[in-house]
């Protein structure tokens, strides 16, 4: 029924999983839900979808796999469609902005928000007749969620005798969430376990543990590579400016004869990218995306402020100075990376030289690096930390967990006996790291959660069963919210209980893929022609940091920052332009580098993330056709030469802003309070204690009005309020 070729049957016969298909599909058979649980790279991800397309299961239904990675569906579609050896259109993927559906899909990866959208749609899933649940794990909030409704649909669909299949799969990590977990699933489900050929990893203990870890993983990296024999090393980092810096030092002192130089790199993608707008256009009824952002992909430009241990230059160079050292092949690997740089880390790398992949999280679990024989731990990752009553988010670079250090330990035994490096002490491996990493539901606003199980017609969101149930203060502030909103009105059952209900406008909102206060914004524009603009906002909101934070190789910071904050302030105006502040300025960003075709030159020279900017125009085409689709009168296009708005759409635009992020509201402080602080420019907000600041990237940073509206608070050296216009006292009700 598949005709393989023979290299890759051999590659699988190689894989654990392949010796437990029998017991692995016997247990499918019998079982509506089964719990599978096996060491990355034991080939869950890309085999089980081939045992489930060859026991028939894709002739009753589409066979659907969930990734919390966008990276994971759309790398996974391909290489599942290469192993057995089918085209991209029965193989495909569907992530939030793009994927390669047909009518003939068979076998279709996904991001987890993907799905759930789908559930909104058809609660059954008729369309499918199983679904893999890859990563759980991660424990995304997406996932929880699904799992949640899943355990559901599978008994209804079962009591209409048209049995779906739930198949959750798990790295070795703890899944008693999923199995001690009554309100959930019960009877317990049974959990194959996949036995791995994992081969021994040493762990070695740094004495001491360093301060500048960025420093301590070069001077580790270069010690692997001078003194230790062949093998790949991979090396964990939190981030793209982290990681960008420890390529750039690798590849300085091990050249790479042949390596394409990085601006080389960028002008290939810009043309495979190869942007036509009908690319990216969907009708609404095929439209689906999620609202996924993977933490290690934002928060660079905010947490670059303080974080100039990436940028110092290490000290230890010259001990290092060696001119016989053989090569090095350094590639990085994160999210936010295009997907032709992504692929990269899976070709056989040149033999010539050591192989080097410097990567975020997204290695840990999600992809298997093949050939990794060196693993150097910094034990840190990047989380976004969320001030459960003030909304005050911040990223921190903490220490990872336990059981995340020992994944990425396991990355070492792949191919043979291996070493992993952890850059700390073992007292803090012990002491300081939490032994698992908290769920992500437990971590962050509901605010669209509860949104969506409304619009499922989940009235109680408290007893909806959670995986691991967030605190019920938190779903109570995120109702609120939306009651305030206008997407729930509260309501009283008949035992006196209030509760609340989706409304009509809250429907409306659920047909636009975005938070819950950025879909108010598109149900406010239809105004005076606002839309338009309305949709360009949101969308840069959406898409987050469309502005980069990195400069080119060799450029002074400094100077760079300094001249594309002028280049904002020139894009918010004057006059009534420039109380739209730093909406204004996404508005120009996004008018001129669409005037520019969106051109990776032009977004560099104006300081703009190109993969973003690529993002905010599909979403625009997106959103363009969701409020099409709610009223077909808007007869909306997209504009690729859109005007700036007039002074009295600027005005509208404000209030609009005004009333979707109607608490995030500040005065400034007076002159008199601000010297009895010794502080300056400072203001005040009923949301914090503590005095809050325009952060010197926005816009208004030199203006300072009297009252402001703002996006969010971000937490770096100070409270910094981003994405800040200028508001009217008399607009407030
Ligand atoms: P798991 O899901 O259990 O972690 P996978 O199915 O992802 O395991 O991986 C199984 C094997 O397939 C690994 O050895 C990995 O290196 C290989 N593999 C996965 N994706 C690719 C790819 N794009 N190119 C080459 N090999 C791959
Ligand atoms: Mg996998």
């Amino acid at each position: 029924q598949v005709n393989r070729d023979p290299e890759i049957q051999t590659a699988r016969l190689q894989l654990p999983i392949l010796g437990e298909e029998q017991a692995v599909m016997e247990a499918i058979k019998e079982n509506e839900i089964v719990l599978l649980v096996g060491e990355t790279g034991s080939g869950k991800t890309t085999q089980v979808p081939q045992f489930l397309y060859e026991a028939g299961y894709a002739l009753q239904g589409t066979i659907g796999i969930t990734e919390p990675r966008r990276v994971a569906a759309v790398n996974m579609s391909q290489r599942v469609a290469l192993e057995m050896s089918l085209p991209r259109s029965k193989v495909s993927y569907q992530i939030r902005y793009e994927g390669n559906t047909t009518s003939e899909t068979c076998v279709k990866f996904m991001t987890d928000g993907v799905l759930l959208r789908e559930v909104e749609k058809d609660f059954l899933l008729s369309n499918y007749s199983v679904i893999v649940i890859d990563e759980a794990h991660e424990r995304s909030v997406y996932t929880d969620i699904l799992i949640g409704l899943l355990s559901r649909i599978v008994l209804l669909r079962k009591k209409q005798g048209n049995v779906l299949k739930l198949i959750i799969m798990s790295a070795t990590l703890r899944v008693e969430d999923f199995t001690n977990n009554t309100a959930l699933f019960s009877p317990t489900p049974p959990v194959v376990k996949v036995e791995s050929r994992q081969f021994p990893v040493t762990i070695h203990f740094n004495k001491r543990t360093p301060t500048d870890y960025v420093n301590e993983t070069f001077r580790k990296v270069v010690k692997i590579h001078k003194t230790l024999p062949d093998g790949g090393i991979l090396v964990f980092l939190t981030g793209q400016n982290e990681i960008h810096s420890l390529c750039r030092k690798l590849r300085n002192i091990f050249p790479y004869k042949n390596s394409l130089k990085p601006s080389d790199q960028e002008n290939t993608s810009e043309k495979k990218a190869g942007i036509n707008l009908d690319d990216y256009s969907m009708s609404s009824k095929t439209m689906v995306i999620d609202r996924e952002m993977e933490d290690e992909d934002v928060g660079e430009a905010v947490i670059a402020d303080d974080d100039s241990s990436s940028e110092s230059e290490c000290h230890d160079t010259q001990c290092f100075d060696d001119t016989n050292s053989s090569p090095m092949y350094v590639l990085p690997l994160y999210s936010l990376l295009s997907n032709e740089k992504q692929r990269k880390v899976f070709e056989t790398p040149p033999d010539n030289a050591r192989f080097c992949v410097v990567a975020t999280n997204v290695a840990e679990t999600s992809l298997t690096i093949p050939n990794i024989k060196y693993v150097v731990d910094a034990g840190m990752v990047k989380r976004r930390y969320y001030d459960k009553t003030t909304g005050v988010s911040s990223f921190k670079i903490t220490w990872t967990s336990q059981a995340s250090a020992n994944q990425r330990a396991g990355r070492a035994g792949r191919v043979g006996p291996g070493h992993c490096y952890r850059l700390y002490s073992s007292a803090v491996f012990n002491n300081d790291f939490e032994e698992f990493t908290q769920p992500d539901i437990l971590r962050r606003p509901v605010d669209d959660l509860v949104l969506q199980m409304k619009a499922i017609n989940i009235d109680k969101v408290v007893n909806f069963p959670f995986p691991t149930p967030p605190e019920s203060k938190v779903l109570e502030t995120a109702e609120k919210l939306l009651i305030d909103l206008g997407a729930l009105a509260p309501k009283k059952t008949r035992k006196g209980v209030i509760t609340s209900i989706i409304t009509s406008l809250g429907r409306t909102m659920t047909k636009f893929p975005v938070s819950p206060r950025y879909a108010k914004m598109l149900c406010l524009g239809h105004q005076n022609q606002c839309l338009q603009y309305v949709i360009v906002v949101v969308a840069a909101l959406t898409v987050h940091e469309i502005f980069s934070s990195g400069g080119r190789e060799g450029e002074d910071k400094k100077e760079r920052i300094s001249s594309i904050t002028k280049l904002r302030r020139r894009w918010a105006g004057d006059g009534l332009s420039q109380l739209l502040g730093d909406f204004m300025v996404m508005l120009r960003a996004v008018g001129a580098a669409e005037f520019s075709g969106c051109s990776s030159k032009f977004c560099q020279s104006s300081g703009l993330r190109h993969k973003a900017m690529v993002e905010v125009r599909k979403l625009r085409v997106q959103l363009t056709n969701a409020v099409n689709g709610v009223n077909p009168d808007a007869q909306l296009y997209v504009d690729p030469k859109m005007k700036p708005p007039s002074p009295s759409q600027t005005k509208i635009l404000r209030q609009i802003i005004l009333s979707c992020f109607g608490e995030n509201v500040a005065r400034r402080m007076s002159a008199e309070d601000c010297a009895n602080r010794q502080i300056k420019n400072a203001y005040e907000c009923h949301l914090t204690e503590d005095p809050v600041f325009i952060h010197p990237t926005s816009a208004l940073f030199t203006v300072l009005p009297e009252f402001i509206v703002f996006q969010e608070i971000v937490e770096t050296t100070k409270l910094y309020v981003k994405g800040v216009a200028a508001v009217e006292p008399d607009w407030f009700a």
